[in-house]
């Protein structure tokens, strides 16, 4: 659907064009200078492109009408329904920044985080298995792929495969480049790969794999490479976790023995792929945030809209001070993550640095999360409590973001360390 009703050139806003730049003043004794370009006619991160309101508009439909029905159920059996990742597929969803040639919408990488917002203000769950798949299996692909990988794999991960992105270990977190899975160098110059993954989102739907793993531990991280493969190769489910939130997205530890992969299935470099793990994880945390704003906006919508039409001592709970400054409170929490989220994205698409302040939008917006469906909870009293509102589910489904994708203590030390690039000299 998007393929066909957007236009297939990606237009960036005009706020990418710059005039000039200039230097801003150190601030303090020791402070390097940062290089801020100007341009002529500031906007708002309230400016979007006519795709990306269409985006909006179209996912925030496709969340109300199809996903929203279902979302309890899928939740109750910890299983996401075939028929919305269907529909996710049909709506052009799956494919947002995958060029038109390939079968994708051709879109920005905002879209792509309008998407998830959009998603996960009805089901966290959804909207990280479309993030995962578009900000980074589809990326890492479009990024790094030859262009007979881009070619061979891109069209079927717009269209109706579903993609995962194999990282983490048993013993390899937040230490991630400490992973253990080895690809050994084959007689016929294909590889051999042993070992397994654990925390792999969208596992048990998906068909396509991005694996990372080590073709000579000798040179420590430097020997990790990015391998895809098909499921059929042999990728088996070894355990399916169960767990607090996003129950419908699926949780899987893979394994791999003695598993044959050709040559042309390396993504990037042999040996680059920390680059390309870190580059892709550095955008991907854009989407966790989006994933989390929308979180938070989704939980608010539904208590304050409970709270004006419950009444108590007379008058609607809503209207008890106390009440409307908690609103008042939660609503800035929420905008001030969404401004850090697109803010992160526009910078990502201008090719400007953008690492420490997606960093701080993954943090603020997961923890914000956390805050805003805890008080929506409450704002709702008992009923909050139960599963006859969706709030406890919002609560439950906020407390991945301060984990995957690197968890919220990995951010802080992340800004620290570019904080502190900046004020030594
Ligand atoms: C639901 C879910 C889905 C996931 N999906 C994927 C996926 O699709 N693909 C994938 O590859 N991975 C995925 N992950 C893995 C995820 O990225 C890791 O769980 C995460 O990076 C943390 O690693 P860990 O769980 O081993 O925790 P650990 O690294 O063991 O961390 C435990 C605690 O120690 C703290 N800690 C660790 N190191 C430091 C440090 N240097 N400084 C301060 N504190 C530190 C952490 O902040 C945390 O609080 C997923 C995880 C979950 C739970």
């Amino acid at each position: 659907m998007l393929s066909k009703l957007l236009r297939p050139a990606r237009t960036l806003p005009s706020r990418a064009i710059y005039a000039r730049s200039f230097s801003a003043s150190p601030i303090a004794r020791g402070v390097q200078e940062i290089t801020r370009p100007a341009i002529d006619t500031p906007l708002s991160l309230w400016n979007f492109t006519e795709e990306e309101n269409m985006i909006r508009e179209t996912v925030a439909k496709f969340a109300q009408d199809v996903i929203a029905p279902k979302m309890r159920d899928m939740d109750e059996r910890e299983e996401m329904d075939p028929e919305i990742i269907k529909g996710l597929f049909d709506n052009g969803f799956m494919g947002i920044e995958t060029p038109t040639e390939l079968d994708g919408a051709g879109c920005s990488f905002t879209s792509a985080i309008i998407a998830v917002e959009e998603l996960a203000k009805v089901d966290a769950s959804v909207a990280v298995l479309c993030d995962v798949h578009n900000t980074l299996v589809n990326t890492v692909l479009r990024l790094y792929g030859s262009e007979a990988i881009q070619q061979k794999w891109l069209p079927g991960l717009a269209t109706n495969t579903v993609g995962s992105f194999c990282l983490s270990e048993p013993n390899a977190g937040s230490d991630a480049f400490g992973l253990q899975t080895t690809a050994k160098k084959d007689s016929d110059g294909g590889y051999i790969l042993n070992g397994s993954k654990s925390w792999i989102s969208n596992s048990a739907e998906a068909d396509t794999f991005l694996v990372f793993a080590n073709v000579d531990p000798s040179k420590g991280y430097k020997g990790i490479t990015c391998f895809v493969m098909s499921k059929d190769m042999g990728v088996q489910i070894a355990k399916r976790e169960k767990k607090l939130g996003i129950r419908s997205s699926s949780t899987c530890v893979l394994s791999f023995d003695d598993v044959k992969i050709p040559k042309e299935n390396i993504v990037g470099e042999i040996g680059k792929g920390y680059k390309i793990a870190i580059e892709i994880l550095n955008e991907g945390r854009i989407g966790i945030a989006a994933q989390m704003v929308g979180i938070a906006q989704g939980a608010f919508d539904h208590a304050v809209t409970y709270a004006y039409q419950r009444k108590q001592f007379g008058k609607y709970i809503g209207d008890f001070q106390k009440m409307g400054h908690d609103f008042a409170e939660a609503a800035i929490k929420i905008e001030a993550a969404r401004l850090l989220t697109y803010n992160a994205a526009r910078l990502k698409e201008e090719g400007r640095p953008f690492t420490q302040e997606a960093a701080m939008a993954k943090w603020y917006a997961s923890t914000i999360a956390g805050e805003v469906t805890g008080a929506a909870i409450e704002w709702a009293g008992g009923v909050g409590f139960t599963r006859d509102l969706p709030l406890e589910k919002y609560w439950r489904d906020s407390k991945i973001g301060a984990i995957y994708e690197g968890t919220s203590n990995i951010q802080l030390e992340t800004i620290a360390k570019l904080l502190r690039k900046q004020y030594i000299s």
